[in-house]
């Protein structure tokens, strides 16, 4: 039997992270690359598997091996746990998988600036997990994933989730990046950026950096420190639950409601969704709306509570009471990605809106276009319901997830070639018909964010990316920058 040749970094990278910390073994080579199974087409040629993975321990071996790759033009993709929907993390041209996993640390809680310090490869659970061993928490609470999934990953593709109606994106709560520029050079962003500073604040110091970083689907840099920001953990909550005949006075509930910014978190549910989750529900409802309060003080909970349900009488809602709110709000992720994605999978769309009166229509329009163009796929496994779902967190950021399943096994290479055709196809209705814009950027995803983008903004994109990563190392293929 031929042994394999040894990949010629190989040993560089080992006297980097040691020998235990680098493979290039063709298992493990191609065990990095799973996914969800959502994120490139099958037959796809836009990804395949690293040469060679690396699991950094520290920030001083990542900047190491981004000089050797520099030096070397060595393609680079960074990744953390892997979830990513939009396949980032998966090589487009082989080179260096770095692995941020191994960098799992909560290095501090700071009670004094109220941030928590952690390194990029921690997962939510990790970080929250000892965050309340000391009764704080980050308020957002991670995506979907956010049991697996790192912050770092968290950080690059701005992910939403658990409590972002209140706290906002992972964005929003980051108060300072420590990143290794594709160059190999270490930066500290906010106040952070002065050596004597011993305090952390997203901004002063001139420009917010953090930002660059934010979304950015680690094309500029290797994030291998976060700050997020940190509160008590709220000991009191409320849920409450409405039920609507029309979607128009659902979103104007949840429109009223997110004006005051009282709801932590809520969930609206649409269609056939609502039937299966509330049997009991007016067979004339048509969207249900649950939402929670907390706080650290009972009598501000209640008071919340009281106005949102005065605000969703108003725009004719039924009272469901609390629990079916709790159900839903509670499992809105594990309900989410039941729904959409354990039936075979799903063509999800996201519609981030800057206000919540944006969504007027776009719910309906999303809907009736899955419908008209998957009437065949957007049917519940064994069923004769159809799976047209589609719920919307109550955000000021608001998101509108219509998933229309295409109900495909993996090895229905046809009917899945199919999905993805529909799901590229309506992203770029979203993007050209509603003026809607793309969420989850990867491999999934830049083809349509580059169609969308104002030529300009792409150009700016496209020099930063040139002044930060000359040689154009860094997540290749991702942004349309490479
Ligand atoms: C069932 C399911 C449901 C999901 N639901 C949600 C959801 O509700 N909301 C949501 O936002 N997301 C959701 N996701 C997507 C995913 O869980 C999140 O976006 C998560 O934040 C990705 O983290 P990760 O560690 O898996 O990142 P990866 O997939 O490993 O990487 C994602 C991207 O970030 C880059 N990256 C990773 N680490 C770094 C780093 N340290 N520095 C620079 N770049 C880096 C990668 O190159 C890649 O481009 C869901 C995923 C699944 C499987």
């Amino acid at each position: 039997m031929k042994v394999k040749e040894r990949h010629p970094l190989y040993q560089g990278l080992a006297n980097i992270v040691g020998a235990g910390h680098v493979t290039d073994d063709d298992f493990a080579c191609w065990a990095t690359i799973g996914g969800i199974g959502i994120e490139v087409p099958p037959e796809s040629q836009l990804v395949g598997p690293p040469d060679i993975v690396v699991r950094p321990q520290s920030t001083e071996q990542v900047s190491r091996v981004m000089k050797l790759a520099q030096r070397t033009s060595t393609p680079v993709t960074v990744a953390g746990a892997k979830s990513g929907i939009g396949g980032g993390h998966m090589p487009s041209e082989g080179g260096i998988l770095l692995d941020m996993l191994d960098m799992d640390k909560v290095l501090d809680i700071d009670e004094d600036s109220m941030v928590v310090w952690t390194q990029a490869g921690c997962t939510w659970s990790k970080m929250l997990t000892e965050l309340e061993r000391k009764g704080l928490t980050t308020g957002f609470l991670g995506p979907c994933g956010n049991l697996s999934a790192a912050v770092g990953g968290g950080i690059a593709l701005n992910s939403f989730g658990v409590n972002t109606p209140k706290y906002g994106h992972t964005g929003e709560c980051v108060a300072s990046l420590e990143v290794v520029l594709p160059t190999g050079e270490v930066i500290r962003t906010g106040t952070r950026s002065n050596q004597n500073a011993n305090f952390t604040y997203r901004y002063l110091q001139g420009p917010d950096m953090a930002g660059l970083f934010i979304g950015g689907s680690g094309v500029f840099g290797v994030v291998t420190e976060a700050a997020f920001r940190i509160y008590d953990i709220p000991k009191y909550i409320e849920f409450t639950g409405f039920a609507f005949k029309s979607i128009e006075a659902a979103l104007e509930a949840m429109y009223r409601m997110q004006r005051r910014r009282y709801v932590i978190d809520g969930m609206m549910l649409v269609g056939e969704t609502v039937k299966m989750m509330v049997p009991q529900a007016d067979p004339e409802t048509i969207a249900l709306l649950a939402v929670a309060f907390d706080d650290n003080d009972e009598r501000i909970v209640k008071i919340q509570k009281e106005v949102c349900d005065e605000i969703a009488l108003q725009c004719g809602g039924q009272d469901c009471g609390p629990e079916i709110a709790q159900l839903v709000v509670s499992n809105k992720w594990g309900l989410a990605t039941t729904m959409s994605m354990s039936y075979g999978n799903a063509m999800e769309c996201v519609v981030p809106t800057s206000t919540m009166n944006a969504l007027r229509g776009r719910v309906k329009a999303c809907l009736e276009h899955a419908a008209a163009h998957a009437p065949d796929l957007a049917r519940v496994p064994h069923t004769d319901m159809p799976s047209n779902q589609c719920f919307a967190l109550v955000s000021q950021q608001a998101m509108v997830l219509v998933g229309y399943l295409g109900n495909f096994t993996p090895w229905d290479k046809k009917l899945r070639q199919k999905c993805y055709q529909i799901d590229r196809d309506f992203q770029y209705w979203r993007i050209k018909e509603l003026g809607d814009c793309v969420y989850w950027i990867g491999h999934r995803g830049t083809e349509a964010v580059v169609a969308s983008w104002h030529p300009a903004y792409h150009e700016f994109l496209k020099k930063l990316k040139r002044t930060v990563d000359p040689n154009l190392i860094l997540n290749r293929g991702i942004l349309g920058l490479t």
